[in-house]
């Protein structure tokens, strides 16, 4: 099935295409042809180019990195200020490397949350949890460093102190407890969607240095996934990795059937 989103791999760079595209409609339908006789004209200016033309102008009025994000919104299901921090965070990531979205390991991310950001970094970057290119370490920091297997650079992209949700939008952050807690009055929801938006926008759209500390970093070290031949579970007879097996009394037991075990002993 085709997904409804669309790939980003080249949309970092690249949407010169879609602008050229665009300019040559609305270069076309302002400027007809002269074959054309003069009332059709008219006509399908004042119905089909207006319309196109808004579109098409809307389209243009649009950065790509807004385009990104409404692409990594479907991803991820809901617009929120975190998903704004992962996408700018990869996108700066990707321009500091000269990195392509990762179709392998090429590039590897390690986060410092598992919180919604993780999705930003997964669809721009291609930094993804089924790939082993996504490592995380639950910090509860909004941090991301990156690196780049090809060239060996690795780049830390860290959400400024006074650049949080709490530091910039208080009166919003506040009202957050309620809103989620379902207490909140729609006064409160209100306010609490407002700064939300104003967070969506500051993340994409704020000067590099006012949002992100963006470090360069020695490489870390980070050993490629392995692939290995899967042993058999004897308690449950099911495949397991061998990194993932216990050994137990010269057998293998997958995680649960070992813990299961254990707590029989
Ligand atoms: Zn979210
Ligand atoms: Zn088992």
């Amino acid at each position: 099935m085709k997904p409804h989103f669309q790939n980003p791999a080249h949309r970092v760079r690249g949407s010169r295409w879609t602008r050229d595209f665009s300019s040559a409609v609305r270069f076309f339908l302002f400027f007809p042809s002269p074959a054309v006789p003069f009332r059709v004209r008219v006509q399908w200016r004042c119905s089909w180019n207006k319309r196109i033309s808004l579109i098409t102008t809307k389209i243009l009025l649009m950065k790509d990195i807004d385009r990104i994000f409404l692409d990594a919104v479907g991803f991820h299901g809901h617009s929120c200020p975190g998903l704004a921090i992962g996408v700018r965070a990869a996108v700066i990531a990707r321009d500091v490397l000269s990195a392509g979205r990762a179709e392998d390991e090429d590039l590897v991310c390690i986060a410092e949350t598992d919180a919604c950001g993780v999705d930003g970094i997964q669809f721009v970057a291609g930094c993804t949890a089924g790939k082993g290119n996504l490592i995380i370490h639950d910090y509860g920091k909004q941090a991301f460093s990156f690196l780049n297997r090809a060239t060996g650079k690795a780049v830390r992209v860290a959400v400024r102190p006074e650049s949080s949700m709490d530091a910039k939008e208080p009166e919003g952050w506040t009202v957050r407890v309620k809103v989620f807690g379902g207490t909140a009055t729609p006064e409160e929801t209100a306010v609490f969607e407002a700064s939300k938006e104003r967070m969506i926008d500051f993340y994409l759209h704020a000067p590099l240095d006012e949002a992100f500390s963006v470090t360069m970093i020695p490489a870390p070290e980070i050993p490629k996934a392995k692939v290995q031949v899967s042993v058999i579970c004897a308690r449950c007879g099911e495949p397991v990795m061998p990194a993932k097996a216990v050994e137990w009394d010269g057998i293998y037991l997958c995680v649960p059937c070992s813990e299961a075990e254990s707590s029989r002993k």
